[in-house]
């Protein structure tokens, strides 16, 4: 493959701003040599690259009915009537509307400056529970409609087994999401086998209450080493005081007691902890995947960012529900929530000097790229060539110095700041625009007219 070289007033390289940054591309790889200097044949993007955001955590078939459950019912809403809602819309989702809804979705998230998205995919079967004619149908939407919308994609094909942590059978509207052990085996290893430059294949335990402890230990038994694992661990409080009834202790503190969580855990929601939770995740090196605007949404809770991260603790960021898709918001929501319950400022950058929009940006990037299970979320040697241009015509980031940059991107913009956007090498963004909008846009509006009919 062709060498395609180009350079950057400002590159986020390995923690920091580099100055007049030489970036080689080839074969959908960044090819970095610290000593290269910029000649005539080298293109300029622009004053400000990032590396592409991983969103690691994101259910692609909710963003068709975000903004449809803001309406009070005739009594106290909470997560649990919000996901009866949810539950009504999944009914009635096929493979094609999936692939719809997935690609708008995917286009929208490269817009906003996500290169690579974990997809924790449950929506396996027909209404009625039986598999398609392809087991593998509503997975290989989702394959599809990551290819054209040309984002990375960490595919999580979900265990789900039961209904909640006493092993109670699945309810008429979980059918569509259940396998048995060996049947869901059998889906992850048909969906390897596509593995790719932009395509992992991992796996995500639906939660606690959804895959009881022998089927854990049966799954983990039986994948690569390799694989990323995902799971939601502990969003809401019942479910902590459902696991403390009938366990004898609380979500995180059971699966660190039960299996070797490491590295390639992620555990999404980790947001109700002790502290005694709080310092044995971190220690862990598992990612702590968080979904700010999302658990605001549900009205979840606070994750105790500050001492998860004093204590060494891997976090990233997912758009989940999809109420919002925008790397810049989780980031805000991240810290404001924070702001508003310790009535400081600041709170993520820990030491004095320290950026909080280059702290969380640094932390999002490397936990996002953990949980991805592919070197990608950074701007080195042999990383996948992701990229997102910063649009320095915006009046934001006139007169910044580096030092505020990623702070002015983070905190102060309401119109996106992301101009161009590459994934493995090749343009898919170009001025806020995607290659393929109109088409997918189209295709979505027809769907989601259908769906509402
Ligand atoms: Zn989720």
């Amino acid at each position: 493959m062709s060498l395609s070289t180009y350079r950057a007033d400002y590159a986020w390289q390995g923690h920091r701003w580099c100055q007049d940054t030489v970036l080689d591309v080839r074969d959908g790889h960044f090819v970095i040599d610290d000593q290269a200097v910029a000649n005539g044949s080298s293109t300029r993007l622009g004053k400000y690259v990032l590396p592409g955001m991983p969103n690691l955590h994101s259910h692609a078939f909710q963003r068709a009915m975000a903004g449809m459950a803001e309406r009070r019912g005739p009594g106290d809403d909470s997560f649990w009537t919000w996901r009866e809602a949810m539950y009504g819309f999944a009914q009635r989702i096929g493979p094609d509307d999936l692939k719809a809804i997935a690609a708008q979705l995917y286009v929208e998230m490269l817009q906003a400056g996500y290169t690579h998205v974990c997809e924790f995919h449950y929506l396996h079967h027909q209404p009625d529970g039986s598999p398609w004619s392809d087991p593998a149908a509503m997975s290989q939407a989702i394959v599809e409609a990551a290819e054209e919308a040309g984002i990375g994609l960490t595919l999580l094909p979900v265990l789900y087994m039961t209904g909640g942590f006493d092993g109670r059978p699945l309810g008429e509207r979980q059918r569509r999401f259940g396998h048995t052990v060996d049947a869901y085996l059998r889906l992850v290893d048909s969906l390897r086998a596509g593995d790719g430059t932009r395509k992992t294949t991992g796996v995500a335990l639906h939660s606690l209450r959804a895959v009881q402890p022998d089927a854990i230990q049966a799954v983990l038994g039986a994948i690569a080493r390799e694989m990323p694992v995902h799971i939601h661990i502990a969003e809401q409080v019942p479910e902590v005081d459902e696991c403390l009834a009938l366990r004898g202790c609380r979500p995180v503190q059971w699966l660190l007691d039960s299996v070797a969580v490491d590295a390639r855990w992620c555990l999404v929601h980790a947001t109700h902890l002790d502290s005694g939770e709080t310092r044995a995740l971190a220690q862990s090196g598992a990612v702590a995947g968080l979904c700010p605007t999302t658990e605001a949404n549900l009205g979840d809770g606070l994750f105790p960012l500050a001492p998860f991260i004093d204590q060494g603790g891997v976090l990233g960021i997912g758009s989940d529900s999809h109420i919002s898709v925008s790397p810049v918001e989780e980031l805000r929501w991240l810290e404001y929530g924070q702001r508003l319950v310790a009535r400081q400022r600041n709170v993520a950058a820990r030491q004095a000097g320290q950026s909080v929009g280059e702290s969380l940006f640094e932390r999002s990037l490397a936990g996002g790229a953990a949980a991805s299970g592919t070197t990608i979320g950074t701007i080195a040697h042999k990383a996948r060539a992701d990229l997102i241009v910063l649009d320095d015509t915006s009046p934001l980031l006139m007169a910044r110095d580096p030092g505020h940059a990623m702070d002015s991107f983070i905190f102060s913009g309401n119109v996106p700041l992301v101009r161009d956007v590459m994934v493995a090498g090749r343009w898919v963004v170009r001025d806020g625009q995607h290659i393929e909008q109109s088409r997918i846009t189209d295709r979505y509006r027809r769907t989601v007219e259908r769906l509402k009919a």
